[in-house]
């Protein structure tokens, strides 16, 4: 176990330091108008449906910040585990074996200011399919030191909440609400501000769950995918 886990924190550093180590531009994350008129389909360019057999598995660097941390653990709980109240059709949880994991969550300094986090494969990523289908595991989530002071902010913790949702709803193929299809409409027609995938924060506006359109996405594809296949979504 030693062995293996100093073996995990030196790609992690690698990440830190080199970034080639990241491979980018890939379809994971909020898509690229104007491929994003569908979430979570068969055969969509931006499909990312990657939870194998239903279940979606998070683990977290040690030096990732504590409150962030808390913030991922209780958005897997409420936002993504299945429950009677929470219909998403998956089996989400924190893990402590990144072997284990399909998502690795990291810090780092992000040159991009303006970015809280974002989510990419790697170069250790599995990856499988390709063009249309590609898909990858473990997928990362890099959360940008430079707004640790936010999600550290006691007085306003749906910043943290926010962040963590929105960021853990992108590993799952989840889009944002207030993005356009190719056709110029709003992938969501209404109640774009209610969930924790809409971008256009800020004032009072830092929602920090998921919206009934957000599990309805999640329920259509899962637990229907085994990585190895496309995605397997019901119409
Ligand atoms: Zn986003």
């Amino acid at each position: 176990m030693k062995h293996r886990l100093s073996a995990i924190l030196a790609i992690g550093a690698l990440y830190l330091m080199s970034a080639p180590g990241v491979v980018s531009a890939k379809n994971w994350g909020a898509g690229v108008p104007p491929k994003q008129a569908d979430r979570c389909t068969i055969q969509d360019e931006d499909s990312q449906c990657t939870a194998q057999n239903g279940t979606h598995t998070v683990w977290v660097l040690s030096s990732v910040n504590s409150d962030l941390k808390a913030a991922i653990t209780a958005s897997v709980e409420n936002d993504y585990d299945d429950s009677s109240s929470n219909n998403t059709d998956i089996n989400a949880s924190m893990v402590s074996d990144p072997g284990a994991a399909d998502v690795w969550v990291f810090e780092k300094d992000d040159a991009v200011a303006n970015r809280w986090g974002y989510g990419t494969c790697t170069s250790d990523s599995t990856f499988g399919e390709s063009g249309l289908n590609e898909w990858c595991r473990p997928q990362a989530i890099f959360f940008n030191n430079d707004h640790e002071s936010e999600w550290e902010d006691d007085a306003h913790p749906e910043k943290r909440r926010w962040v963590t949702c929105h960021e853990l709803g992108h590993t799952l193929g989840l889009r944002h609400p207030n993005d356009v299809d190719q056709n110029g409409n709003y992938l969501e027609s209404s109640n774009r501000t209610s969930s924790c995938m809409y971008t256009g924060v800020g004032g009072s506006t830092w929602p920090g769950n998921l919206y009934s359109y957000d599990r309805e996405h999640l329920r259509d594809c899962y637990p229907h995918h085994t990585i190895g296949d496309p995605p397997q979504c019901r119409d």
